[in-house]
């Protein structure tokens, strides 16, 4: 059976001094648990030696070029990377990224070996709308590139509205999604039905059991709960 994955994405947060943190987490071992940290690429190559995998928060669709300020999946496998995240909503809203951007990136970073966490979730008013399931649909087929496979690619399912806004869809909800993604990836991929499906959204320490105990959900994806080793713990715990 495919290992949990408890996934902290740092966003634009976190200083060298902010490591310790890093190290505090490293020091709870004992759960059966693939613990991860998407850090700024700033402090990634600081992170080597840490029993914590250790991802990024995206990279280019180019190997190398002329590309200022961007940074290649290949040069953050090179410190020390071995994730990265792909079409994060904050991403798709602040640089505008399409479904086919997100699935060249994924492409670029699977190419240099990294595994990808594939975001997608539907906004507020397509949850109203009820157009969900045509949202992550989309999506999946969008985003999700063709060489995906069960050990290069986790998705990470996280509705818009509850990505740091302490609101959480309820679990029938998040079952709904997750069986539908799972069945979709199953659908496509030879291997589908062994991809990792995470769900991400105001995820914490008092909410991570029963978001847990949901059908198709082998994992989570934490913001601002993933700053502090004291609020990630009992996540990490609660997957164990
Ligand atoms: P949050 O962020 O846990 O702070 O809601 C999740 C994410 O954006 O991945």
């Amino acid at each position: 059976m495919r290992r949990k994955l408890a996934a902290g994405n740092w966003k634009m947060n976190g200083l060298r001094a902010d490591l310790t943190q890093l190290a505090t987490l490293a020091e709870q071992r004992g759960y059966d648990v693939d613990v991860l940290i998407c850090l700024p690429a700033t402090l990634i190559g600081s992170c080597a030696g840490l029993p914590i995998a250790i991802g990024a928060q995206d990279c280019h669709t180019a190997t190398h070029g002329a590309h200022t300020g961007d940074i290649s999946a290949a040069m953050l496998a090179d410190v020390g990377a071995t994730h990265v995240i792909t079409g994060h909503s904050e991403r798709r809203t602040d640089h505008h990224e399409t479904d086919a951007i997100v699935a060249a990136k994924s492409r670029a970073a699977h190419d240099a070996g990294l595994i990808t966490i594939i975001c997608i979730g539907e906004t507020l008013v397509q949850r109203e709308a009820g157009t969900t399931l045509d949202v992550i649909d989309a999506q999946l087929a969008g985003s999700v590139p063709d060489c995906a496979t069960a050990d290069n690619t986790v998705i990470a399912y996280e509705p818009i509205w509850a990505i740091g806004t302490g609101k959480v869809p309820t679990t029938d909800q998040i079952a709904q999604v997750h069986a539908h993604i799972h069945a979709r990836l199953t659908a496509r991929f030879a291997d589908g039905a062994g991809f990792g499906i995470l769900y991400g959204g105001s995820v914490k320490g008092d909410n991570a059991a029963a978001i847990f105990a949901v059908p198709h959900v082998t994992g989570a994806l934490v913001g601002g709960a993933s700053l502090k080793a004291v609020d990630f713990t009992p996540i990490i715990a609660a997957l164990a």
